[in-house]
């Protein structure tokens, strides 16, 4: 918390107004939350139609640093909280100077730039994929061979893969930080990866914390595809030292709110971390039905200062994201809703579309999860799901 820390806050109950900066689906599904337990909502995003600004009470139209928009958010909202992880550290100090904020900007701006973030887990004893930092010509001309093959990472504003080029030879590492406008990188090392895990802690102002049981992630050109929990691959080792890592990561910020971490397996068994999200995570999302609390409740309990508890997955359960290229079957041109009867009428589906009106190849639309009662059972119905809506096997 960044307001007043040494000053022991009130837990702001139900009835008051919860702000968050941000309209996408993820502030959607924390409205939806927020509003479930009693609590009035404020969304500040640009868009008209944004996905959580059309389900709030109140809606904010303005930039994230507009000095009247952001008044605005404070004079309404009694805490406030981010869904996405750009917004401009600027922005949630200014609110936090007369109202609580949390995660804090401290916070949000490591998460905002993986070079902090990478120095970030070094600092709490985590491993991360060997890696250089590029923001002159002199440090891409020192880069050693041994991060060849890599994947030339932009520092800030990267998501779904975008901002990522993956380079074989010195000559298409220059080619590629010119392609990316010389802005700064981190070049990382191409690691041979068994598998891909994310952790969900949620940390309360008085350090409290609890997390999620780890969920396994499937990527497809470098967008989450599916997510499985329990994690089918997981060892009780690989989890304890996960979860452990997360722990560490989010109290040696002080972190307030919900955390994931995301992680890759090796072949060889080790685990390094790769990137953290400052808000609830697209591989949280099967928690809403599959767990008795979820991320985005975690998310209000944690900024209202709540109890928390740890959360029981009560179901087995895949995620499936559903990506806009599903709304183009066999290459149509004109957009079409995919056949959501179909999926509906297998037992243990939970369909969540994030009202936004327009398909796009990559744009995440929403997503599916579907619930069993043995991972068997999930996983099979996901299958029929998935070959309904054109989804590859996994
Ligand atoms: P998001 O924010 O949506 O999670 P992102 O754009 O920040 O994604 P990363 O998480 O850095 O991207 O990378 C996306 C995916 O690319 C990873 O989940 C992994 O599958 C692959 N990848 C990234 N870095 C490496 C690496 N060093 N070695 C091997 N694979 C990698
Ligand atoms: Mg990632």
């Amino acid at each position: 918390m960044s307001a007043a820390k040494d000053v022991i806050l009130p837990v702001i109950l139900p009835g008051a107004t919860l702000g968050v900066m941000g309209g996408g689906q993820l502030g959607r599904m924390f409205v939806h939350a927020a509003q479930s337990m009693g609590y009035r909502t404020a969304v500040l995003d640009a868009d008209a139609t944004s996905p959580a600004g059309l389900v709030s009470h109140e809606h904010i139209r303005t930039a994230y640093l507009d000095a009247a928009g952001l008044t605005e958010l404070a004079r309404v909202a009694d805490a406030i909280t981010t869904e996405f992880e750009n917004v401009p550290a600027a922005a949630l100090e200014q609110l936090a100077q007369t109202r609580p904020v949390a995660p804090a900007g401290a916070s949000v701006a490591i998460c905002q730039d993986r070079a902090r973030e990478k120095a970030h887990f070094v600092g709490c004893g985590v491993d991360c994929a060997p890696h250089a930092i590029i923001e002159t010509p002199e440090q891409l001309a020192a880069v050693t061979d041994d991060l060849l093959p890599g994947i030339l990472k932009t520092s800030r504003m990267g998501y779904d893969g975008k901002g990522q080029v993956r380079v074989k030879t010195r000559a298409e590492l220059i080619a590629a930080w010119d392609d990316l406008q010389r802005v700064g990188c981190v070049l990382e090392k191409m690691l041979p990866l068994a598998y891909e895990v994310s952790v969900i802690v949620a940390r309360g102002r008085d350090g409290q914390i609890v997390h999620f049981p780890l969920q396994q992630n499937l990527h497809r050109d470098g967008i989450l595809a599916v997510t499985t929990v329990p994690a089918p691959n997981v060892t009780e080792a690989v989890s304890q030292q996960a979860c452990a890592s997360a722990h560490q990561i989010a109290a040696s910020m002080d972190y307030v709110g919900v955390l994931c971490t995301e992680f890759f397996v090796l072949a060889d068994g080790r685990i390094v971390a790769n990137e953290m999200a400052p808000r609830p995570h697209n591989s949280g999302h099967h928690t809403i039905d599959a767990c008795d609390v979820s991320q985005f409740e975690l998310q209000v309990r944690a900024m209202t200062g709540l109890p928390l508890v740890a959360p029981v997955l009560h179901s087995p359960c895949l995620m499936l994201n559903l990506l806009g290229d599903l709304w183009f079957p066999g290459g149509v041109t004109v957009q079409q809703e995919p056949d959501w009867a179909a999926v509906l009428a297998l037992s243990g589906t939970h369909l969540h579309l994030y009202g936004k009106a327009e398909a796009r190849a990559g744009r995440k639309m929403g997503h599916l999860t579907v619930t069993g009662a043995t991972p068997q059972a999930a996983r099979a119905t996901a299958l029929q799901a998935a070959a309904i809506l054109g989804i590859a096997p996994f």
